[in-house]
């Protein structure tokens, strides 16, 4: 085996393991492959290691390689900050968008859809103030925006993302994903369940877990260190 066949086995064993220590069906968490800043063959490594959605951050890096690997039917989730100019190519080349903070972006993605795609799966981005990136809207303001887009026709909204600051315990890593569960046990409606909750990445695994993550978005274990960005 590769070494990206090895990481991601590994990764995987991580996933059972804190699924049978906190009580939680296996299949109800979904592993997405940050391949940000990796080459196509990565991915395809794990691919053919049996890894089926991705997770990208940059655009032009990540529509050449959606278009080098179109034969594969990999599913991809853009899963870095939404620019309004930007909002028509994640329109066309992606299944999921984890960080949307406005309704401007998501009326923009709405209209931009292509018709012969099915709905493009939509995450808030939510800030808990201990937020690393500062993006994100406050849980005050989720109900409101999640009600705005659930009626557009073009997207489907999952559930709810985070993305914490680095912390040390795995007390202190779970509080922000608590905070995220919690938040979207009080905005979901019947007809808006927010299955999703888009928690987790390489250092704080266990945590999210714990407290009922959905996906897991995992970078660095999987594919090694990065290199830094330019
Ligand atoms: C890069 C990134 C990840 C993956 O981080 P790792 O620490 O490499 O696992 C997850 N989520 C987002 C939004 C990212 O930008």
């Amino acid at each position: 085996m590769n070494t990206i066949a090895t990481r991601l086995d590994d990764v995987r064993q991580c996933i059972r393991s804190a699924a049978t220590k906190y009580g939680r069906p296996n299949h109800s968490i979904q592993l997405l492959a940050v391949s940000k800043t990796r080459p196509a063959e990565d991915i395809r490594s794990a691919i053919e290691a049996g890894q089926h959605s991705f997770g990208e951050n940059y655009l032009q890096e990540a529509a050449e390689k959606i278009q080098q690997l179109a034969d594969a039917q990999a599913e991809w989730h853009f899963i870095g900050r939404i620019q309004s100019n930007k909002t028509k190519i994640i329109a066309t080349h992606f299944d999921w968008v984890h960080g949307l903070c406005s309704f401007k972006h998501a009326q923009r993605l709405n209209d931009q859809r292509p018709d012969k795609l099915p709905p493009l799966n939509v995450c808030l981005q939510i800030n808990l103030s201990n937020e690393q990136s500062k993006a994100g809207i406050t849980p005050a303001e989720a109900a409101e925006l999640a009600g705005l887009i659930h009626a557009l026709p073009r997207l489907h909204l999952k559930g709810l993302m985070t993305l914490p600051a680095p912390a040390e315990t795995l007390l202190q890593q779970r509080q922000p994903f608590q905070a995220l569960r919690e938040l979207r046990d009080q905005i979901k409606t019947d007809t808006l369940p927010l299955d999703t909750l888009s928690m987790g990445m390489s250092g704080d695994l266990e945590a999210a877990i714990a407290e009922g993550a959905t996906i897991v978005r995992i970078g660095t274990a999987i594919f090694g260190p990065r290199n830094h960005r330019k």
